[in-house]
Order: C-alpha cells, then structure tokens, then sequence
C-alpha cells in the first residue's frame, strides 16, 4: 500500500500531481512519500509490540537525510554499514544509542567515529575486526558493545547477488568459529559481548528461512549462557520483501507473530534492520520520454532514466512496475525500457507491455524508494536525479539535483 494514485486522470504523490513535481524540479526525478514511510514504518514496529525490541532503518536502502529524519522522528534507529552512514545519521539527528553498525570491511577510523558517537554495538562480522575494535576501544578508554554476526547457512531463496547466509557468503562467522570469537571477546579489553546477529538476505517472500536461521541461533545462544555468556540482544537483520511484481511477501504482522512466538518470554530485546520493507514502496522515479524507436526485432521506449539512476533491473534483473503519468486510451506495445547509456545493460524493463507512449511524456517507475538512489552512480557523466519529499501537500527538495559543475567539482 502507497501513496501514489491516480486521480482526475493523473498520478499523484500524496495531494500532489507528479507533473506539477517535475515541472518544479524536471527529471528523472526520486518522489518519496512520507506518508508511506510512515505507515510502513508504524505497521512494521507494531508487529513487535509483544516483545521488547528496537527497529533499526537500514541507511543503505535509502540514505536521504530527509528520510531519515522521517523515521527517526517515529522512534527508529538505524543499522549502518560505514562511516559515511554514521555521519548522515547523527546529521539527521538519530539517536547514537539506536545505531548498530554491521558490514565485513569496517576501517580503523569507522570504528573509531562509532566509538566517540556511542553507537549501542557492532555486528562483528571476523576475528580480526573484533581484535581491531579491542585495540581502538582500549586506547580510546572507551567500551564497545559487540554482538557477533553468525552465518547460520541458510538459504534465503533469493537473488544469489542478495544471499547473505549461506556458509560461501563473505558475511558473518560460521557457528564454530563465533564460538571461539565470543570466548576471545570474553578476555580481550575494551569489548563486551552483549548479543548475537545474523542477517540471511534480502528480498525474502517467505518466514521460513527466517525462522530456520532463529531455530540454529537460539539453539547456539543456549552454548554462549552455558559458557557464562548471556546475550542481551538478538539481532535479526532486515530482508523481509516487498511486492515488486507478482511476489507476495508476508505481511510484517505475520513475520512479527512468528518471531514473537517462536521467542516466547526469553530475556532478549529483538533488533531488526529492516530496508526494502520501509522504503521500497514509498518511492517511485519519474522519467521523460525522449525518443520511441522501432526497430526490425523490438520496440523501444528510451527514456531520460537510466542504469546509473535505478541499477536495480541491470544487476539483479529486478522487474520495475511502469506507468503513465498521465494515462491516456491507445493501443499497448511490447518495448523495452530503456535509457541513454552505452550499455545493452541499460535498461528499466524488457519486454514490457505499455501503451504506445510518445516522446515528452512522462513515466512513473514504481517501487524505487529502496536501493534505488542510494546504488546511483555519475557513469557516463550523467548528473545525479533530484530527490523530493512529498507530506500531504508539503514539498520538500530533499536533494537537488547535481550539475555539470558538480561533475567536476573534485578534480582538477
Ligand atoms: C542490507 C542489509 C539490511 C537491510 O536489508 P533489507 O532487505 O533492505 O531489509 C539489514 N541488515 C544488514 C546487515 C544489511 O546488510
């Protein structure tokens, strides 16, 4: 459910008409819809109401200050994977105490802006990273909470590209292994042991994975409080997905019922990192239609949005609703989408039927918000979209867009 609607003949982001947005800020343009945010943020921390716990916003699905200050003003916290993160968190005024900060490459200086903020703990993905947050933390005189990450192998049945628990996966530490990282832990200066982690994947349509993961770290909790080890915190990571096309996703009430169940009255606050779920929806990136073209074997709609805006079809081959911003009755064709990039992997959709649309129309591309800014990139010297906030009838230029100048700015 969102906030992006047709009305009178034209879509709307919340009380305002997507054209009169891109007549204000042009195109391709990022619209997120707080509203949306709102609502998929209450539902999802609402799920867990029966069992103490913090929901923490994943800063990599969407990174803008504006909607992070949205979901922190509703109580989140945030899961982040590096320095930079941790700046434009504290920048939109989260609430170190809610910070937990994942990722399998944290950098000496990472640690240490995490340290001196007072993040509430690392998700410790190797023993070296734990030896490094020791020495940092001792020097520093200051204590770093740790939980470890477990690899529980566990296949999310998702995207090879967005599998992150199966025992070939770069992430966390195999059971064996945090056992052994947990007793280091134990006696090494600056580190306290205070939860365990694990995050399996992204884009899950299924609880079962989740629970299997659950039923693996349970059962090695038991061998930490056996070892004097009473971990306060569980850290589920985020993956729970979204309907992108014709998924269906469980809603987050079921995967809060079955975590609340299946943790019965055991003393653990429950973490989450939640991403997709939050933000996917609440997004969509609108493009112009620049030329049509037709060719022996396919139908073209290229369009002013390409790979380095949404990378998402060309990486993991992602299906993208597509709509007219303005509908109108004609005939439908088959087109790929594509945009201005010298790459056959440029595209937004294939083999997409669509009404035959014409150049200066505009083009909405559903379920943007999540992954979709934050993966954008400068290839082929292309300036970064805008990104706008809509709230009721409210507009902010949450980021303007970048210019030629810009493109330069850093080099000389
Ligand atoms: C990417 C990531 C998330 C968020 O995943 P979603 O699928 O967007 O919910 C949470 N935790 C960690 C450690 C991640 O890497």
């Amino acid at each position: 459910m969102h906030h992006f609607q047709y009305r009178g003949g034209e879509l709307y982001a919340e009380d305002v008409p997507v054209s009169t947005l891109v007549a204000a800020y042009g195109t391709p343009l990022y619209i997120y819809s707080a509203a949306t945010l709102r609502r998929h943020f209450a539902a999802f921390d609402s799920a867990f109401d029966g069992l103490p716990h913090l929901t923490c916003f994943s800063v990599k699905a969407n990174s803008n200050l504006a909607v992070l200050r949205t979901l922190g003003a509703m109580g989140a916290g945030v899961d982040i994977v590096s320095g930079g993160e941790l700046y434009r968190a504290l920048a939109a005024g989260i609430d170190p105490a809610k910070i937990v900060y994942s990722g399998v490459g944290k950098r000496g200086n990472e640690i240490e802006e995490a340290l001196n903020a007072g993040i509430l703990m690392f998700n410790v993905e190797s023993m070296g990273e734990l030896e490094r947050i020791s020495r940092i933390a001792a020097r520093l005189g200051k204590n770093a909470n740790v939980s470890l990450r477990i690899n529980p192998n566990v296949d999310p049945k998702t995207h090879p590209y967005i599998s992150t628990g199966l025992k070939k996966n770069k992430f966390g530490l195999d059971m064996e292994t945090s056992l052994a990282a947990y007793a280091r832990a134990m006696e090494l200066p600056g580190v306290t042991p205070v939860g365990i982690d694990c995050h399996i994947g992204s884009q899950l349509t299924s609880i079962e994975p989740f629970l299997e993961a659950l039923d693996k770290i349970l059962i090695f909790r038991e061998k930490l409080v056996a070892m004097g080890i009473s971990p306060r915190y569980l850290d589920l990571g985020g993956g729970l997905g979204i309907q992108y096309n014709e998924e269906e996703p469980p809603h987050p009430r079921e995967f809060g019922q079955a975590l609340t169940k299946a943790l019965g009255d055991l003393p653990l606050t429950l973490v989450l990192e939640p991403g997709r779920v939050i933000v996917g929806n609440a997004g969509i990136l609108v493009t112009e239609v620049v030329y049509t073209k037709k060719t022996p074997s396919k139908d073209f709609v290229i369009v002013d949005a390409a790979m380095n805006d949404l990378i998402r079809p060309s990486l993991y081959d992602s299906y993208h609703a597509i709509s007219e911003v303005r509908p109108a009755e004609r005939d439908t064709l088959n087109v790929d989408v594509v945009g201005p990039i010298c790459e056959s992997g440029d595209f937004l959709a294939r083999d997409r039927e669509l009404p035959a649309v014409a150049p200066g129309e505009y083009l909405a591309v559903y379920s943007a918000g999540a992954y979709g800014f934050t993966m954008s990139s400068n290839y082929n010297s292309r300036p970064r979209a805008a990104e706008v906030l809509v709230d009721g009838d409210t507009v902010t230029l949450a980021r303007r867009r970048e210019t030629y100048e810009d493109l330069v700015a850093l080099e000389r």
